[in-house]
């Protein structure tokens, strides 16, 4: 399954041979409009691996059965690839066990999933929550809307000029009234990477716990929550080379045991009467109704695809591709990065003087590139700079630098039209 990923690795060496790695991306070998495709939008979703591909129809041709409740081998064997893949999720981030992996629908649903269990039960009037100002909304609103009911605060952690986290400010605003932090370890909109585990050491140090949104960081980096040491953690699979409608949360186990469940229903429980129901185990006790197998075992094919390749010749790809397109973007005249973080990856958003940034998405569109414009859902990133939109191109394995000299040029282009 993972040959694919293992030749496009070179032997001698961690280079990433990208050319290898294409091949294994049907999508991309697409033309629009008769051009070729330049995908640059893999801040919003990731293209999908063979492999991925292949086990998804291979599980709906071949294998599809629900899961916990049969005693015949298809219904087994199900269950055995569905809890395989939590395994492989657990592995990939070193969680301590499979049991602290809960499959969710996607990140935002890990965060809104904390903010009704966790949030609803520790969370009291007069509490804090600290956040940040590069915050996704799906890391905002979940908090906004618990706050809002508890009476509580939620508290900003203002971010600098490059758009980095002011560390000392987030240490200032932690006391006896905060009762979680939740902070992005890669920031979609501008690329910092952050301090998490720093930022665990300084909210443990007054018993606080920590949620990290690793939608953007995971699929960029080898993530270790036990060496963050944070208490939750959430990826969404869409972003992993995976499929959409999976994703999960980690969780610490003691935090697991002790929290009430999410939503009630099939599979969530160990017994039901009338008079009174007790919950299953963990995970379980948080996945209630069938859930997405397909899209867990999916996403776990994707995981294996990701180790094939393996970070360490991911980043430094990555990171070749991120200097060489910040010095080439940099080169057209009147563009203006946001995000100059000393520590980010695979991100660059930037506005370009005079040109709304919807009009060269449209522009660049029509020679086949496609990046992102608008917010990012991260408003108040864009309220930080004083923006109200930039473009961003956000780079994956595959990405080449042919690709970046083709977003320059139409770029240039754009800039020729604006005048
Ligand atoms: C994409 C993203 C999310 C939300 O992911 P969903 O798949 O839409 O739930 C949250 N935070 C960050 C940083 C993201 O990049």
């Amino acid at each position: 399954m993972t040959s694919v990923a293992q030749t496009a690795q070179s032997p001698a060496s961690q280079t990433l041979d990208v050319r290898r790695i294409r091949e294994a991306f049907p999508l991309l070998a697409r033309t629009i409009g008769g051009k070729p495709l330049v995908y640059l939008d893999n801040a919003a979703t990731t293209q999908k691996p063979q492999p991925v591909l292949d086990t998804l129809s291979r599980y709906y041709a071949a294998e599809n059965a629900n899961i916990h409740r049969g005693v015949y081998q298809l219904s087994q064997n199900a269950t055995q690839a569905y809890e395989g893949a939590r395994a492989k999720v657990a592995a990939f981030l070193n969680a301590a066990e499979p049991a602290e992996i809960i499959f969710t629908r996607n990140a935002t649903e890990g965060i809104n999933l904390v903010a009704q269990t966790f949030g609803r039960w520790q969370v009291g009037e007069g509490d804090d929550v600290v956040i940040s100002t590069m915050e996704h909304h799906s890391n905002i609103v979940p908090w906004q809307m618990l706050c809002e009911e508890k009476g509580a605060r939620l508290r900003v952690v203002p971010i600098t000029d490059a758009g980095e986290l002011m560390i000392d400010e987030l240490a200032s605003m932690l006391g006896p009234r905060t009762k979680l932090v939740s902070i992005v370890h890669m920031s979609n909109s501008l690329g910092t990477i952050n301090p998490v585990r720093q930022v665990v050491e300084l909210a443990h140090a007054q018993n606080i716990p920590v949620l990290i949104d690793g939608s953007q960081a995971a699929y960029h980096m080898a993530v270790d929550v036990q060496a963050i040491g944070c208490d939750f953690y959430v990826v969404t699979g869409h972003k992993l080379y995976g499929p959409t409608g999976i994703g999960a949360l980690y969780g610490q186990r003691r935090w697991l045991e002790a929290m009430p469940p999410y939503q009630g229903g099939g599979d969530m429980i160990s017994s039901v009467t009338f008079e009174h129901t007790t919950y299953n185990k963990v995970p379980h006790k948080f996945e209630a109704g069938t859930p997405h197998i397909a899209g867990a075992i999916g996403l776990g094919a994707a995981v294996d695809f990701i180790q094939g390749v393996g970070f360490e010749a991911i980043a430094d790809h990555e990171r070749r591709l991120l200097d060489y397109a910040t010095d080439a973007l940099l080169g057209v005249p009147g563009l203006r990065l946001i995000g100059t973080a000393r520590k980010k990856a695979s991100i660059l958003s930037f506005v370009l003087d005079g040109v709304h940034a919807h009009d060269i998405g449209t522009i660049v569109d029509t020679e086949g590139v496609a990046i992102r414009t608008g917010h990012h859902c991260t408003q108040p990133v864009m309220d930080r700079f004083g923006v109200p939109a930039t473009a961003r191109a956000s780079l994956a394995m595959y990405n080449t630098v042919e690709e970046i000299d083709q977003l320059v040029a139409t770029l240039t282009k754009v800039r020729g039209i604006f005048g």
